[in-house]
């Protein structure tokens, strides 16, 4: 009862209405009280400070102006039209800039009147300017005492278009809190809260809206950090709980002929220490009645596949069927290359799908795999996004789980009653931070030891202008029968510059190393599945020399007499890509090498990702620095994962928070899984609440 008020329909706001509701809906997920609630403030500004125009310098940020609009202008046509007025104070003038929202921009201006400006100042062609900035009559103050350090919502052209700028959020957030039947529930427990020193939910949310000094903040945004990790960690916490002990998986008791005589007879190299414990962890949950769902994160080259095959031995051995699922059709093909080499002899039936499979082959596949003769399939995400129907299906390995999301995985568990065991291998390391935000809910095992005798890889950086030395330098170990990929930005934004970047490349590379001598494969995005098949066979039977390829190549490709690894233009790569393509090579016997070439200037994000590239090898650092750098909300995987859709809280900058409430949210689980302890009901409750909010999240009982 005392929730319904939160959840009230945005459109019973005072101020809101039907028009301005569905607004509010579309363009900034607003449905409900309890969500103009927590649309937080992005930003605070002490509003006490007026700046004089003379005062802007060329880096100066976020300013409060107040002058008088000397002049108002419409220039431009058509898509380029834009509003220009003069704001004059007595030092100066400064122009302000519209270039959307005409015209009720135009309506607002009134030359002669005092107005507080408020905006973000710029320079443009030598003339001081301001875009797109919040305008008020000084005539007309806004809110009192409580404006004196004043939140700033973001808003949208259209909802400003209908008086939601900031300051008409902010409006109706006041609206909101003065209304006679707000309350807010509290959701921690009071031994948290006195334990944590916390202030109450109520009290943080009015404090974060209409914040009384900027000191204070700290004490709200703290305390409002802290519910939302440990409700995310709680919730994530209590479902690996329920998989574990309510979700029963199939047994698999036995290890049986496949897997001993794969084991005895046909693994030509001794398994590393990290990759038989990880058969162990994994044996243990596959024998312990309950679903598997682990994570298994190793860097390049530290042999996840080996690990895949043997798990899905252990699945064939007591009768059912596996697959594998990778993100490429290049990785799939070459998966079912490997493991159908591998179990060569073997007598166990394997095939491939993916959307290149002709219809008479699926046709075929699809029956087998029904009847169950057909034991491993491996493929794309065809395999789950068609009607593949398998007798049995056991376990199902993902590999480069970045590119799955949550939502794929969990359509996975529906293939059957029981859900098979799934096994998801990634090769970005993922920071703990991050892990334990996102796959929290999986148990994850580590392969931290790379196969012996790998000599890591010698990077360097080097200048496009220093293409001579790389040129006698990829002469020199091509001659001693090494091969050689060169990589070329993916240019999202336009396909067709990637091709003339990439064919201006290789024809390049042809000049400088010419046939017969030398013979040079290509592969692109573009180009057809058999096409691509073709130029990778020629260049892993070492037909040719020299690769030049987009991205395509990135995960998982494995040629071990690749030992260098060229990549242009490498400050237009995210540091994981980085990494992903270094691991190409190092996979032989040889010594190898990553070159990366940039131009001169470099931002100062890519000159800290480049030269992490050139300093480590280790994968977690490396992984690290990614997070450090980017954030959490561009990391591959994570965006669209609904999991980090974290409202003020930043996994990063709050690691501290988040630790602490990792480990209160497992103490509290440990001592009562299924919080059914009085002094958890209020945990229970809030829970309740939360997965009825996100429907995905249907698992808490
Ligand atoms: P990734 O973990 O990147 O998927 P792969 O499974 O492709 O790595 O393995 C990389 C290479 O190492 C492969 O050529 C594989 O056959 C080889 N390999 C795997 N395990 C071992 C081992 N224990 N000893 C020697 N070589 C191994
Ligand atoms: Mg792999």
């Amino acid at each position: 009862m005392t929730e319904s008020f939160l959840e009230t329909p945005v459109e019973f706001l005072k101020g809101v209405g039907p028009a301005r509701a569905e607004m509010l809906k579309k363009e900034l997920q607003i449905f409900t009280f309890g969500d103009l609630l927590t649309f937080f403030p992005f930003r605070y500004v002490d509003r006490t400070r007026i700046f004089k125009i003379s005062e802007i310098k060329n880096d100066t940020a976020w300013v409060q102006l107040q002058g008088k609009i000397t002049e108002v202008q419409t220039v431009g046509k058509l898509h380029a039209k834009r509003i220009i007025a003069r704001l004059t104070d007595s030092s100066g003038s400064i122009e302000l800039v519209w270039f959307q929202g005409h015209k009720w921009i135009l309506d607002k201006l009134k030359p002669g009147i005092e107005y507080i400006v408020f905006g973000k100042p710029s320079w443009f062609n030598g003339r001081l300017n301001m875009p797109h900035p919040e305008l008020e009559l000084l005539s007309e103050p806004t809110m009192g005492v409580m404006d004196v350090i004043r939140p700033f919502y973001s808003s949208t052209e259209k909802l400003k278009a209908k008086g939601l700028d900031s300051k008409g959020i902010s409006r109706l957030v006041k609206s909101l809190i003065t209304n006679e039947r707000f309350f807010i529930p509290e959701t921690l427990p009071k031994e948290i809260l006195s334990n944590l020193k916390l202030i109450s939910r109520q009290e943080a949310f009015l404090n974060i809206h209409f914040p009384s000094g900027l000191e204070i903040l700290k004490k709200e945004e703290n305390r409002l950090k802290f519910e939302e990790l440990f409700f995310v960690q709680l919730r994530m916490l209590h479902q690996k709980f329920f998989r574990i002990h309510k979700q029963s998986g199939h047994v698999f008791p036995v290890v049986g002929k496949y897997l001993n005589d794969f084991y005895h007879d046909y693994l030509t190299f001794e398994l590393t220490n990290a990759q038989k414990r990880v058969i162990h962890e994994i044996r243990a949950d596959l024998g312990s009645g309950r679903q598997m769902n682990r994570l298994l994160q190793g860097d390049v080259g530290s042999g996840k596949t080996m690990v895949a095959l043997m798990t899905m031995l252990i699945a064939l051995d007591n009768k059912y069927q596996a697959c594998l699922m990778a993100p490429t059709e290049i990785l799939a093909n070459q998966h079912f290359q490997t493991i159908s080499k591998m179990l060569d002899g073997m007598n166990i039936r394997v095939a491939l799908l993916t959307g290149s499979t002709r219809p008479a082959t699926r046709k075929k596949l699809l029956s087998d795999l029904t009847d169950g003769t057909l034991q491993i399939l491996i493929g794309t995400h065809a395999l789950i996004e068609e009607r593949v129907q398998f007798k049995n299906l056991g376990i199902v390995v993902i590999d480069e789980q970045h590119r799955f999301g949550v939502a794929q995985r969990a359509r996975l568990w529906e293939k059957n009653v029981i859900p098979p065991h799934i096994l998801v291998m990634t090769a970005t390391p993922i920071p703990r931070t991050l892990a334990m935000t996102l796959y929290g809910d999986l148990d994850t095992s580590v392969i931290d030891e790379l196969p012996p005798g790998r000599k890591p890889i010698i990077t360097k950086h080097i200048f496009e202008s220093q293409g001579d030395k790389l040129y006698y330098f990829l002469k020199q170990r091509i001659q001693a029968g090494n091969q050689v990929y060169i990589v070329y930005p993916l240019i999202e934004e336009s396909e067709t510059l990637d091709l003339k970047n990439l064919q201006e490349g290789y024809d390049m590379v042809r000049n400088l190393f010419p046939a017969p001598q030398y013979s040079v494969s290509m592969v692109h995005g573009k180009m057809k599945q058999q096409e691509k098949d073709l130029e990778m066979k020629r260049f892993l039977n070492k037909e040719t020399q020299i690769m030049v390829a987009t991205t395509v190549i990135e995960v998982g490709v494995d040629v071990p007499n690749a030992s260098v690894m060229v990549i242009e233009n490498a400050e237009r790569f995210g540091l994981s890509q980085l990494h992903q393509l270094r691991g190409r090579v190092g996979r032989g016997n040889d010594q190898s090498y990553c070159v990366l070439i940039t131009g001169y200037k470099l931002t100062s994000d890519a000159r800290k990702r480049i030269e992490t590239m050139v300093r480590t090898t280790d994968g977690f650092e490396i992984a690290e620095t990614d997070l450090q750098l980017r954030g959490p909300g561009d990391l591959e995987g994570t965006r669209q994962s609904g999991l980090l859709e974290l409202k003020i809280a930043d996994i990063v900058k709050d690691e501290k928070i988040l630790r602490y409430a990792r480990n209160l949210a497992a103490d509290i689980i440990q001592d009562d899984p299924t919080l059914e302890k009085k002094e958890n009901a209020i945990l229970a409750a809030h829970l309740r609440i939360l997965s009825r909010r996100q429907e995905n999240w249907g698992l808490i009982s």
